[in-house]
């Protein structure tokens, strides 16, 4: 294996160009309906920090879902196991931003990467932090090096404005006790989450603590080797919405997908991958993001199977 994957990233930006079909982006909001399905860009972060790419890997774009990931580990980091009584690790086979099963399990998420269950890991985490999404930041921040990064204060308003599917989520699962913040007060720090912008290179450095089995960029320890081990088979199994099994069968690695069109996907003990182009499938998923991963670990024979 050569020490740079350099020459892998560019044979799979050059196949992509050539996909026929690319999906159409996320169309809720304005603010993500305008983007271009033809941008398609991709990081490698290794361990020890270098991250290089291809096509628009250092072009900042709308993080959503892959948030979760983020907020999951700081919670962990902060409460442990307790979390695991609010929210559980099992695929939902639903739309991420389902209603239908918090009825019947009580108000209980299936998964933290589904839109109930992140809320939930939100509200925990503002009430442990006093501020979920400035605490999100300033990680995002610390880990991809990069100050500059920021909320979309025009997304997390469209967000808002579009909020009734989210406000209702977590309305319901306030009733079940499972709230813990005034909703209003949650679904802001949730919509602030999702805006987040950054770049491939921005997020692919931000994740390599799952890579390096719990440890931060500057050594210190985020999460315990065995916390890693389960955000990254959460993510495996829940982290790219009712496609999970496709994209574990077709990719063979922990990955979680935003409707931004952004996959952050993890190599444990060697890298992570973060691929963005804004063109959605049926589901949820960036389809040039799934096909250039797919492509990455046929290539390389990294995958953790
Ligand atoms: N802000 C989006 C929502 O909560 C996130 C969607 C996503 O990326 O899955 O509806």
């Amino acid at each position: 294996m050569p020490s740079t994957l350099q020459p892998v990233l560019d044979r799979i930006a050059a196949e992509i160009e050539a996909l026929p079909g690319r999906g159409s982006p996320a169309d809720y909001i304005p603010a993500l309906a305008c983007a271009d399905p033809r941008r398609f860009g991709m990081a490698v972060a290794e361990l020890d920090g270098t991250v290089y790419g291809v096509g628009d890997w250092r072009h900042p774009f709308s993080s959503q879902s892959i948030t979760k990931v983020f907020t999951l580990a700081l919670d962990l980091s902060l409460e442990g196991d307790e979390l695991w009584e609010h929210v559980g690790r099992e695929p939902s086979g639903n739309p991420f931003n389902s209603l239908v099963q918090l009825e019947y399990e009580n108000g209980i998420p299936r998964n933290p990467f589904i839109n109930a269950g992140a809320l939930v890991v939100t509200d925990r985490l503002q009430t442990l932090t006093g501020d979920a999404s400035g605490a999100l930041l300033a990680f995002l921040r610390a880990e991809s090096g990069n100050d500059q990064l920021t909320f979309d204060e025009k997304v997390a308003a469209s967000e808002t404005a579009h909020g009734d599917r989210n406000a209702a989520l977590a309305h319901f699962m306030a009733s079940y006790g499972n709230i813990g913040n005034p909703v209003p007060a949650l679904l802001d720090q949730y919509f602030r989450q999702c805006s987040v912008e950054a770049s491939c290179a921005d997020l692919a450095l931000a994740a390599g603590f799952l890579a390096r089995h719990g440890i931060r960029a500057d050594g210190s320890t985020l999460l315990t080797r065995s916390r890693a081990k389960q955000v990254n088979a959460v993510m495996l199994t829940c982290g790219t919405y009712d496609a999970a099994g496709d994209f574990a069968h077709r990719v063979g690695l922990p990955g979680k997908s935003g409707v931004g069109g952004g996959i952050i996907a993890v190599v444990p003990g060697r890298c992570t991958v973060c691929v963005w182009s804004p063109g959605l499938d049926q589901r949820g998923n960036s389809v040039a993001g799934v096909a250039a991963l797919d492509r990455f670990t046929t290539l390389t024979g990294l995958s953790v199977f």
